[in-house]
């Protein structure tokens, strides 16, 4: 741990480590398996989910990415402010008020459906746009029955729209033998054909994360990756081919020598069976350690593992340390909720969910404390 990591974490009693140069790798990971006809574009919504959209972004721009998607348009505008001058995609599209503001800041705003085409057509004159085209999701986007109206309007709209790229989402892609996959390649290729009797030059974006482990025919030209810049497995099931990237400490602030059969925290729902020794973490839901951990995450300590007991409450978490040798623990010793040994994906595991809401969810109080580790691709 540095300097910065270890005064963040005895001020703040947790700190959130996030290793650049590691994402770093991560981009350039995912540009080999996009291969040379594919351009990986870095999804960075939710503020680089839950990492920094300043600071990620930036390092992102210096491994070579020049394309970057948010979801909304606020996301966009202080994007714009961090870099240079990215290509900035906005997969809401033009909210109801503030479609203007699209041209003023040079933002390319994803068109999910007829209304938010007309208001395009109106107030990004000059600025490109793109389609969204819903193959599966049943979320956003045109869905395939209406592209022949679609053509029409954008038919009607002679030398004013200029359409830069048609994208669409996968539903399944982390599951490569879903046969939704093959489904929405299909239906996608068949409606991107459509499109270009009209546009010939059009560009196409399909795969996120997990689509750049499905082949080729999945990637579109534009694939556009979040979940595997910051770690998550793409691949689930086997060996996760990224770098870890965030490491979430907290220091042990209080120890309690239990001598005899008690109830630890809220509820009283955990029963300890006799003396024991709980160190208790000022880390709590509030900072993005699920409440569902309760009873059922760990911590480590040393590359020990050991049990969060109780419920979780807002700011802290009570850990039993009880089997862990004398001088492991003390008041200050460094506790890993995410780290080498206690993953993203296995904390989500345990909490019952999947490690892009473990990230998002991380608490807006902790420090977070950004690292240049060296080294080169992973
Ligand atoms: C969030 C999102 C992505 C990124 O997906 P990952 O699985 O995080 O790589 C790509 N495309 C769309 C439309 C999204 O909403």
């Amino acid at each position: 741990m540095n300097a910065a990591q270890c005064r963040a974490l005895a001020r703040a009693g947790a700190v959130l480590a996030i290793d650049l140069t590691a994402i770093a790798g991560n981009y350039r990971r995912l540009c080999q398996a996009a291969g040379s006809r594919c351009t990986v574009a870095a999804v960075v919504k939710a503020d680089a989910y839950g990492l920094g959209a300043g600071p990620v972004a930036q390092c992102l721009w210096q491994a070579g990415c020049k394309h970057f998607f948010v979801a909304t348009l606020d996301e966009a505008i202080a994007l714009r402010g961090d870099l240079p001058d990215p290509a900035i995609y906005v997969l809401n599209g033009p909210p109801a008020a503030g479609a203007e503001e699209f041209a003023g800041h040079r933002l390319v705003p994803v068109i999910n459906d007829f209304d938010q085409l007309s208001a395009a057509a109106k107030m990004t004159r000059h600025t490109p746009i793109a389609l969204h085209i819903d193959t599966g999701m049943n979320r956003l986007g045109f869905a395939p029955a209406e592209v022949p109206a679609l053509i029409d309007a954008l038919r009607g709209q002679p030398g004013r729209m200029r359409v830069d790229l048609v994208i669409s989402h996968l539903a399944a892609a982390e599951q490569p033998s879903h046969p939704i996959n093959r489904d929405q390649r299909e239906r996608f290729g068949l409606i991107v054909a459509r499109l270009r009797t009209l546009m010939p030059d059009l560009s196409t974006s399909f795969a996120n994360s997990s689509g750049l482990f499905l082949g080729p025919d999945f990637f579109g030209d534009i694939a556009r990756a979040g979940a595997a810049l910051y770690g998550i497995n793409p691949v689930p099931g086997r060996p996760n081919p990224m770098r870890p990237v965030v490491r979430f400490t907290g220091r042990i602030q209080q120890l309690r020598f239990v001598d005899r059969p008690m109830t630890v925290g809220y509820g009283a729902r955990f029963r300890l069976a006799g003396a024991a020794i709980i160190a208790t973490v000022p880390v709590g839901y509030a900072d993005g350690l699920f409440r569902s951990l309760s009873n059922r995450g760990r911590a480590v300590i040393q590359d020990l593992s050991v049990p969060i007991v109780g419920r979780v409450s807002m700011d802290s978490v009570m850990l039993d340390v009880t089997a862990l040798p004398r001088d492991a623990v003390a008041v200050g010793t460094a506790v890993d909720f995410l780290g080498p040994d206690h993953g993203l994906d296995q904390l989500a595991d345990e909490a019952g969910t999947i490690g892009y809401e473990v990230l998002t969810g991380l608490g807006r109080r902790v420090p977070r404390v950004y690292l240049h580790t060296g080294g080169g691709a992973p």
